[in-house]
């Protein structure tokens, strides 16, 4: 079962990944992680996306699509796999089909006044990153395991998290489009609790399993 997964921030993607792997017993494979990995252990491929990132510039796609191949080529991947966050544009898109099949597209919909209701919500403890979300804890201002003051995290800020939201339909669309031409988007619903979210991913990948 090879999958991409798209979501807006805020609709619970990766705790939708958490739980396709372990359903599936196939990895999540985040290309944020795979730059990071070969970065650190300084292979070829790393060394050469390194340079890159020094210079403040975007490691480009030729190097990106070559890391996916390499990572998708590792036993772990035999059954299916998650790539999170790739493609991000229709170019690695296309540079995917000539390496992978992909047999399904979740796209997560979630309408951005509840994206924004979630995350500008979260509460973090700076001291020891324990996180809340007012929707439980109220009005309570002290991090419940060692008493510091929770803070809002910059990322969570409301304009922040309308500019990410922004950037992220701009990215994605042009990418739902590709693949529902292909037949391979299936959309989902994720305004429901946890359960319930990861039913309707679970009923639609029935079809494609
Ligand atoms: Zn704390």
């Amino acid at each position: 079962m090879n999958i991409i997964l798209l979501g807006p921030p805020g609709s619970g993607k990766g705790t939708m990944a958490g739980l396709i792997q372990k359903k599936y017993s196939i990895p999540q494979i985040s290309t944020g992680d795979m730059l990071r990995s070969n970065i650190k252990e300084g292979t070829e491929l790393g060394k050469k996306a390194k340079a890159f990132v020094n210079a403040g510039e975007l490691v480009p796609d030729s190097l990106v699509i070559a890391m996916v191949k390499e990572r998708l080529s590792e036993p772990d991947c035999e059954n299916g796999y998650i790539l999170d966050g790739f493609p991000r544009t229709i170019a690695q898109a296309e540079a995917l089909d000539s390496i992978a099949k992909i047999e399904a597209v979740i796209d997560l919909i979630l309408d951005d006044e509840k994206s924004i209701a979630r995350m500008s919500g979260r509460r973090v403890c700076p001291s020891c990153s324990a996180t809340y979300h007012v929707s439980v804890i109220g009005d309570e201002k002290l991090c419940s395991k060692c008493g510091t003051e929770l803070v809002i995290r910059k990322d969570d800020e409301e304009s922040t998290i309308r500019n990410r939201l922004k950037i992220y339909h701009e990215m994605t669309s042009p990418l739902e489009e590709y693949y529902r031409k292909k037949g391979l988007l299936v959309s989902i619903d994720v305004d429901g609790s946890i359960e319930e979210n990861f039913a309707k991913i679970l009923s639609a990948l029935g079809v494609y399993s």
